[in-house]
């Protein structure tokens, strides 16, 4: 368990904040992009997961991009943390193991995933990947993305029923068309979909990775 000071927070809207963390315990840390935190929620061993933006071992300095979807745990945490706050995590750990993927990249995700792009946007393996996000509220999202420098990706906005997968699974097969290499993020059943897209379009499994962020009805997967 390691512990942090909020060292910095910007809220960018009701969903999303911009969270800064730096102890003593974050110096000297190894962290490759795509690895987890699990922030403790303060009460018995209940900890919702994170990926760090960037990790700067000299400083002992990380950032996570939050968004809090509802009221879970996790999401009154994001909501609720103020500068000087003390937190407890673990990690960062082993979570979504980007070695052996070529480029170019392309990430599939959604608001749980924008961390992770910033984060890959930044790393010499992935410059110049490519986005596909969808997200529940576009004019949300988009000043969110901007600010941290993925102002271009393209977003696609949920519909009831799942139908704007559909759209993502047209922009994924187009990009399939090249070499690229996929990584695929956030809600179980939309990487699922895009899974079987990609895999009808002849992309074989060795260029594609995925992880799971969250499931509707499931709570704090890791
Ligand atoms: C490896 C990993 C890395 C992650 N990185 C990030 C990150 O960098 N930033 C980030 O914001 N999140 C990230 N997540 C997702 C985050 O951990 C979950 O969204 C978390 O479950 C939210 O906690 P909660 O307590 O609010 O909801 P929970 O109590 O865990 O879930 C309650 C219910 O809320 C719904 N739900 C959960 N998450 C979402 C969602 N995103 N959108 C809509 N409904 C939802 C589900 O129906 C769930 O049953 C990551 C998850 C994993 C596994």
């Amino acid at each position: 368990m390691r512990t942090a000071r909020v060292a910095a927070i910007k809220t960018f809207s009701p969903h999303f904040r911009l969270v800064d963390l730096e102890g003593e315990a974050f110096r000297n840390v190894a962290w490759t992009v795509g690895q987890k935190v699990q922030m403790s929620m303060g009460s018995g061993l209940i900890a919702r997961t994170y990926t760090p933006m960037s990790w700067d071992a000299s400083r002992g300095r990380t950032r996570l991009l939050t968004f809090s979807h509802g009221d879970g745990p996790g999401s009154r945490w994001a909501t609720g943390l103020r500068e000087g706050d003390t937190c407890q995590c673990f990690g960062p750990r082993r979570s979504l193991d980007l070695s052996g993927l070529g480029s170019p990249l392309v990430l599939f995700g959604d608001e749980t995933s924008f961390g992770l792009a910033a984060a890959l946007r930044d790393s010499s393996q992935a410059a110049g990947a490519t986005q596909v996000f969808e997200v529940s509220d576009v004019a949300e999202s988009r000043p969110v993305l901007q600010a941290i420098g993925l102002g271009q990706a393209p977003l696609i906005e949920r519909i009831a029923n799942d139908a704007h997968l559909a759209a993502v699974e047209a922009e994924i097969s187009r990009l399939a068309a090249s070499s690229a290499h996929f990584i695929l993020t956030g809600k179980a059943s939309s990487i699922q979909r895009v899974s079987r897209a990609l895999k009808a379009a002849g992309v074989t499994s060795s260029r594609i990775k995925s992880k799971v962020y969250w499931a509707p009805g499931k709570s704090g997967l890791d």
